[in-house]
């Protein structure tokens, strides 16, 4: 089988930080080009956008879209028009309803539509689905508090239309809370900071329920300087579960019993070779789906002004 060869378009900090390096190290697929306006890796092909790679560039099989959710759409209908599988960075679009032409334009094209969810890949998340299914769930807390200057300086599209705010990291605890709870969640309230020059929220704080009447509440928050969290603990009728370090270390009742090394990203590719193979596709919106009823049902607070 010939590998999967990948044109990544967007390169900024997500793609030099660890797509490049999963794709080196996944058999099957090849870094074969960069499509970025600004940014280009040397000796690899370059070109401002993806019309032009795909008009000029080498021959590929597939994009692997790393640039701000608002204008991942449009980049991704270009490639699947083209015949490419297009694999997209979280989160999957700047509204819910923009997926469902991506996903029909590959299911008719028999190419695949991968919406990747890294957190989901953390070590520790299959091993607290497992532990949580035989568990009765009594409530579930998320402590999602990171400094946005450290983690996304001078990043102006997260606080513009689409951009996420806060959820654009916390949107990651949302993917693995959809994995780990055995039922189908929903908000049911959600109050969001917007700082005053802002399109997009600070922080939030959100409630969340199951049909069985679960107690869920998250806490994100874009402020946090000092010890930043990435937690989410679940007490149950067997003791206090924690996977902290986005999902990397599992403990119950304070006892570490999982922590390995972080593979997420070249889990990723070997899902998106995997996939490409039958031009299957993987889309799963639930996290964003949360997102955006925590915007609808949300109460607003406007707070002081963000200055990166
Ligand atoms: P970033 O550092 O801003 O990189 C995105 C790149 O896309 C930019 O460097 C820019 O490169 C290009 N770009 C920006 N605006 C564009 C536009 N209007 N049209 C075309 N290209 C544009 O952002 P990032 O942190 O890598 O995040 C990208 C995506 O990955 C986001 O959805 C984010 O949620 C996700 N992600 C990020 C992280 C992280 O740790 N940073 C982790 C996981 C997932 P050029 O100027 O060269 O075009």
């Amino acid at each position: 089988m010939t590998d999967l060869r990948i044109a990544i378009v967007g390169f900024g900090k997500i793609a030099r930080d660890q797509h490049v390096g999963a794709i080196a190290a996944v058999p099957g697929a090849t870094l074969a080009a960069v499509a970025s306006r600004n940014a280009s890796l040397p000796e690899l092909p370059h070109f401002a956008t993806v019309e032009e790679l795909l008009e000029k560039g080498p021959p590929i099989d597939a994009v692997s879209l790393c640039t701000p959710p608002q204008v991942r759409r449009a980049q991704a209908a270009t490639a699947l028009a083209a015949g490419k599988h297009v694999m997209l960075e979280k989160p999957p679009g700047t509204g819910v309803a923009e997926l469902d032409p991506l996903i029909a334009m590959a299911r008719d094209a028999k190419r695949t539509l991968f919406a990747t969810w890294h957190s989901r890949y953390a070590p520790a998340v299959e091993p607290a689905r497992a532990w949580l299914a035989s568990r009765r769930i009594k409530s579930v807390h998320i402590n999602w508090k990171e400094d946005v200057r450290v983690w996304h300086p001078g990043q102006a599209w997260i606080w513009e239309p689409g951009g996420l705010g806060v959820f654009d990291p916390g949107i990651n605890a949302l993917s693995i809370l959809t994995r780990i709870l055995p039922r189908p969640v929903f908000v049911t309230a959600a109050e969001l900071d917007f700082p005053a020059n802002c399109q997009a929220p600070i922080a939030a704080d959100l409630k969340l329920t199951d049909i069985g009447g679960l107690a869920i509440t998250a806490e994100f928050d874009f402020r946090q300087t000092g010890p930043q969290s990435w937690d989410i603990v679940a007490e149950t009728d067997q003791g206090q579960m924690t996977l902290s370090r986005g999902g990397r270390i599992m403990a119950i009742d304070g006892k570490v019993v999982a922590d390995a090394p972080d593979q997420e990203y070249r889990e990723l590719y070997r899902r998106f070779v995997k996939l490409a193979v039958t031009g299957a596709s993987d889309v799963d919106l639930a996290p964003l789906r949360l997102v955006a009823d925590a915007f609808l049902l949300g109460r607003r607070n406007i707070v002081e002004p963000f200055v990166d």
